[in-house]
């Protein structure tokens, strides 16, 4: 398997001119995610985060600032063109927007392409043709299944299979869009019969999504050891569920209408290059796991396919920002927790032949750590419902209500390296039709 390699771009002494750049939280010049924005009543155009602006990389191709880069291929609506690059031509991409924001002698030149990102909209950075959700965080899956089948969490495939689903592509939504509480059939253990209306046990799940590049043939499975060359990057998914619903509808064809009213993401694509420097070993499986099917085994792979990335889930709710409060951390957790790589859930989705499209995203499912302080979903933090949280405000909470906004956050972190951030992944519950 041929990855990323670390280079001069992530070199922790280089700075930007951009100076709301060096030491931003999410976007140094290290980074360079890319998206798409508009400016107040204008088009949709592909940019890239630099500090507390946007690069506008068409108006920067038609002033001639990014030599080697086609530049009719940077001025579509959305990434799907760019998400089908080959790595190297990303690469190049990348190369070429490092050097105009870290070259002093490109400032004045750059200058009129640098958008405030406060005055920016953010959108879907792709049109997204199919979205497919995994299970892959194995504490979320033992959390979970032990609320069902408490002396068997994990069914027997868990191990072989990186389990997943067929989601809903249409009602992807970028961070801020509100998310509402949806109508649906539940019936509860006590309940004779089903009702209908707004969810009871609306929660959300800290998750990464995973950007497919380059596509593959129908028939034409992808090789493991080539599975890195069709990921065009990374950002956040709270994958929204209404868990009363799940609970009633989920057998035995798995998630619908619990899932689908709604996912929000975060709307820069983290790339597979900015991510190079956090790239470890994917953990060792415990003691007495089965080893991963041999097409879903490479050396190289086990040896840096999982990434240093720490995730956090954040709640704000009505009254604490009437009470000025800052949102209240719910749970931190790391990317390691996942037991299958990004590689290995992209090469299992394309093993029947089943093709993948520039564009398509994959979720992770839930990340959570191994305690409840990492605990990805209130499903879990609340043990099913039954053990409701403090927040500051002197509120408690099982599940959300309306007014509650969950935040989502991601940082890659490495010793010696300039952390990089994901933005944010945000949405605020408004109450059902
Ligand atoms: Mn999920």
């Amino acid at each position: 398997m041929s990855l990323p390699q670390i280079d001069h771009t992530h070199q922790a002494s280089t700075t930007s001119w951009v100076e709301s750049s060096n030491g931003h939280s999410d976007f140094p010049v290290q980074n360079l995610p890319f998206g798409v924005f508009s400016r107040a009543g204008g088009a949709a155009q592909l940019g890239v985060a630099i500090g507390d602006y946007i690069l506008d990389l068409a108006g920067a191709a038609r002033a001639q600032l990014l030599p080697g880069v086609n530049a009719s291929r940077l001025m579509g609506s959305n990434l799907n063109t760019l998400m089908a690059f080959a790595p190297e031509q990303r690469l190049t991409l990348r190369h070429t927007v490092f050097d105009l924001l870290t070259d002093e002698q490109h400032r004045a030149a750059t200058m009129p392409h640098l958008m405030p990102a406060e005055a920016c909209e953010l959108h879907l950075p792709a049109a997204i043709g199919d979205y497919t959700d995994f299970y892959v965080g194995i504490h979320h899956a033992n959390n979970v299944g032990a609320l069902f089948r408490p002396d068997n969490p994990l069914l027997p495939n868990y191990k072989y299979v990186p389990i997943g689903y067929h989601g809903r592509a249409s009602s992807i939504r970028p961070s801020g869009i509100p998310v509402r509480r949806p109508n649906g059939q539940r019936k509860m253990p006590e309940q004779d019969a089903p009702l209908f209306g707004p969810a009871t046990r609306l929660d959300y799940e800290v998750e990464l999504g995973v950007w497919i590049g380059r596509g593959n043939t129908l028939g034409e499975p992808i090789a493991i050891g080539d599975a890195g060359r069709h990921i065009a990057g990374f950002c956040l998914l709270n994958d929204w569920s209404a868990r009363d619903f799940q609970a009633w509808e989920y057998q035995p064809l798995g998630p619908f209408l619990a899932k689908n009213f709604q996912s929000t993401i975060s709307p820069w694509v983290i790339s597979p290059e900015a991510l190079a420097p956090f790239r470890i070993a994917q953990p060792a499986r415990p003691q007495g796991d089965p080893a991963p099917l041999p097409y879903l085994l490479d050396a190289t792979d086990q040896t840096v396919g999982a990434l240093a990335i720490t995730l956090s889930a954040r709640i704000s709710t009505a009254k604490m920002r009437d009470e000025g409060r800052a949102p209240h951390r719910l749970s931190e957790s790391a990317a390691s927790n996942m037991y299958w790589t990004a590689a290995q859930i992209v090469t299992h989705h394309a093993s029947n032949g089943c093709d993948l499209n520039p564009g398509d995203l994959l979720g992770t499912g839930t990340i959570s750590a191994p305690s409840v302080d990492g605990y990805g979903s209130l499903l879990e933090i609340s043990n099913g419902g039954k053990t409701p949280i403090a927040l500051p405000s002197g509120e408690t909470r099982t599940f959300l209500e309306d007014g509650d906004e969950i935040l989502l956050t991601a940082t890659a972190q490495a010793e010696g390296f300039i952390s990089i951030g994901f933005g944010e992944c945000r949405a605020i519950v408004v109450p059902a039709s």
